[in-house]
C-alpha cells in the first residue's frame, strides 16, 4: 500500500489513482527571472522522489510541469513589479531572452541533480489564449470584478474559499489593515492584470478591450486542465503556495468547473532555511548549483544531503552538513564497487525489497530507506543488483560508478605478474614479500575471485 501525506486532509491517506494504474501529476515549475536556488530545488528533488515511487509502484505518471514566464508579481497581494520584467530590467536583456535562459538553467539544474524531466513541459507564454477564455468563463458566471488595475476574482461568491490552508478559520481580525486597493475582500485575487497606463511592458496582450497579462495563479489552473483533465490525482509545490496559489487555484477551477475536489492528493515540500531566514530568490546572497561547483561539490551530494531529511521537515543548510553527506555519498560509492566485485548469494533480498517498499511507501520516507540501505550494508545482507534496484528511487546515480582506473608503472606490473606466479605455484612466502614491494611502491594488494585487486 502506498500512502501520502493528503494538505487537503491534514492525513496520510491510502493512495488511489483515479485511472487504474495512471497517474495526472501536475508539479508547480520555476519563475525563470533568475536562477534556481537549492531551496527550490529541494521542492523539485521532492517531487522526483514522489514519481519515482508511483513508478516503482507500477503507476504510469503523466507529469505536467509549468515554467512561469510571465504575471508573477514579487508582491502575492498582486501589486508590484512582474518579476520577469524587473529581471530584464536588471539584466539589461528582453524578458523573452530571460525567460529562455533561465529555464535551460533550471534544465542544466535538473540533469545535474538526477531528476528526470516531465512528460510534458508548459509554459505560460504558450498558453495565453487559454487563460484569457478561462477568465472569460468565470466571469460568465459572476464571480469576477473590474477594477482599474485587472479583473479580480470574488473570494466571497463562493462558500469554501480558502479550504486548502483552513483560512475559513483565520480571518482577518476586525480592525486588522489590509492595503486592498480597490480590491472588495481581503483574499480577492488577480485573474487578469492590465498594463499600467503610459507604461509599456514587454509581455502583454489585447484582451478584455485593453492590453494586458495574466495574473500567476491562472496559468496552473489552465494548463493543468488542458493537459490532466478537469480532476486529476497530484498538484505539488512548496509548503509556501498552501495559502496563496494553491488556495487560488482551487477557487478559479472548481468554480469554472463545477466539479469537487478538483485535484485528489495535494502534497507540499517544506522549505530549506538558512538559520532562521528562507532563502530567497530576490536575495542577492543564495546559492545556486554554481555555487556548489564552484566548491567543487558533486550536485548529488546535495541529493543525498536532502534525502536524508523527511520532505515534510524544515531541513537547515549548512556547508559542513553538506559536505558530511558528501562523505556519505562517496562511501556509497565505495561500496558499490565493492559489491559489483562480489559474487555468492545473499539470503533475505526478499524481505529486504519488502522492507525497502514499506518505507518509501510510508509518504517517501527517504531517511528510513537510506538508513535501511546503510544496515543492509553492514550487515553484508544486500548485493549490486539490489542497491541499483533500489537507486531507481533514490537517484543517487549508483549505476554510474566506474571503478577508477589506476595507472601503474612497468616495474609495479613486473611484481604483480610476479606474486601472480607466486600464488600459482602456492609459494605464500614469497607473495607475501612482493605485496610488501608493492606496497612501498604506494599500492595495495588484495586477493579476490578475479584475481589480484590493487588500489591506492
Ligand atoms: P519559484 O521559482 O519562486 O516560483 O519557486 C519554485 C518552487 O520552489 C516553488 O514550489 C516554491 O514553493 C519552492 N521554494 C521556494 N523557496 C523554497 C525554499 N527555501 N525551500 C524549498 N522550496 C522553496
Ligand atoms: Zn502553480
Amino acid at each position: 500500500m502506498l500512502s501520502l501525506y493528503n494538505t487537503s486532509t491534514h492525513k496520510k491517506e491510502e493512495f488511489k489513482s483515479i485511472e487504474k494504474n495512471k497517474v495526472g501529476l501536475y508539479t508547480c515549475g520555476p519563475t525563470v527571472y533568475n536562477y534556481a536556488h537549492i531551496g527550490n530545488l529541494r521542492t523539485y528533488v521532492f517531487q522526483d522522489i514522489l514519481k519515482r515511487i508511483l513508478q516503482y509502484n507500477n503507476y504510469d505518471v503523466n507529469h505536467i510541469m509549468n515554467i512561469t514566464d510571465v504575471g508573477h508579481l514579487t508582491d502575492d497581494a498582486d501589486s508590484g513589479e512582474d518579476k520577469m520584467e524587473k529581471g530584464a530590467a536588471r539584466e539589461g536583456k528582453t524578458a523573452w531572452e530571460i525567460a529562455e535562459f533561465y529555464a535551460e538553467k533550471f534544465k542544466k539544474n535538473m540533469v545535474d541533480l538526477n531528476i528526470s524531466e516531465p512528460t510534458k513541459w508548459c509554459k505560460a507564454t504558450d498558453h495565453i489564449q487559454e487563460q484569457i477564455n478561462f477568465v472569460q468563463k468565470l466571469t460568465d458566471k459572476g464571480v469576477t470584478y473590474e477594477t482599474t488595475d485587472g479583473i479580480y476574482f470574488d473570494t466571497t461568491k463562493i462558500d469554501d474559499y480558502g479550504k486548502l490552508a483552513n483560512l475559513q478559520n483565520q480571518e482577518l481580525k476586525a480592525g486588522e489593515r489590509v492595503d486592498m486597493g480597490e480590491k472588495k475582500n481581503p483574499h480577492d485575487f488577480a485573474l487578469w492584470k492590465f498594463s499600467p497606463e503610459g507604461e509599456a511592458r514587454q509581455m502583454e496582450w489585447d484582451a478584455f478591450g485593453k492590453k494586458g497579462f495574466p495574473g500567476w495563479h491562472i496559468e496552473c489552473s489552465a494548463m493543468s486542465v488542458k493537459y490532466l483533465g478537469e480532476q486529476f490525482d497530484i498538484h505539488c509545490g512548496g509548503i509556501d503556495h498552501v495559502p496563496i496559489h494553491h488556495t487560488n487555484e482551487i477557487a478559479q477551477t472548481e468554480t469554472l468547473t463545477g466539479k469537487k475536489p478538483w485535484v485528489n492528493f495535494w502534497m507540499h515540500g517544506e522549505f530549506l532555511v538558512l538559520g532562521k531566514d528562507k532563502m530567497a530568490k530576490s536575495d542577492d546572497n543564495f546559492i545556486t548549483m554554481d555555487t556548489l561547483k564552484e566548491k567543487n561539490i558533486d550536485p548529488l551530494a546535495y541529493r543525498y544531503f536532502l534525502l536524508q531529511t523527511h520532505y515534510r521537515k524544515q531541513l537547515n543548510f549548512s556547508w559542513e552538513a553538506l559536505e558530511a553527506a558528501e562523505v556519505g555519498l562517496k562511501r556509497l560509492h565505495g561500496k558499490v564497487k565493492d559489491l559489483k566485485n562480489k559474487d555468492g548469494k545473499i539470503e533475505r533480498l526478499k524481505d529486504l525489497k519488502i522492507e525497502f517498499k514499506e518505507k518509501i511507501n510510508d509518504d517517501l520516507d527517504t531517511p528510513g530507506a537510506l538508513a535501511l540501505v546503510w544496515e543492509s550494508l553492514k550487515k553484508d545482507e544486500i548485493d549490486y543488483d539490489t542497491l541499483l534496484e533500489f537507486d531507481k528511487i533514490l537517484g543517487l546515480g549508483l549505476d554510474k560508478i566506474e571503478e577508477e582506473k589506476i595507472e601503474i608503472s612497468a616495474d609495479v606490473q613486473a611484481l604483480l605478474d610476479e606474486r601472480q606466479k607466486a600464488r600459482d605455484e602456492k609459494n605464500f612466502e614469497e607473495s607475501d614479500r612482493l605485496r610488501d614491494e608493492i606496497k612501498k611502491l604506494g599500492f595495495e594488494v588484495e586477493d579476490t575471485g578475479e584475481g589480484q585487486k590493487i588500489s591506492q
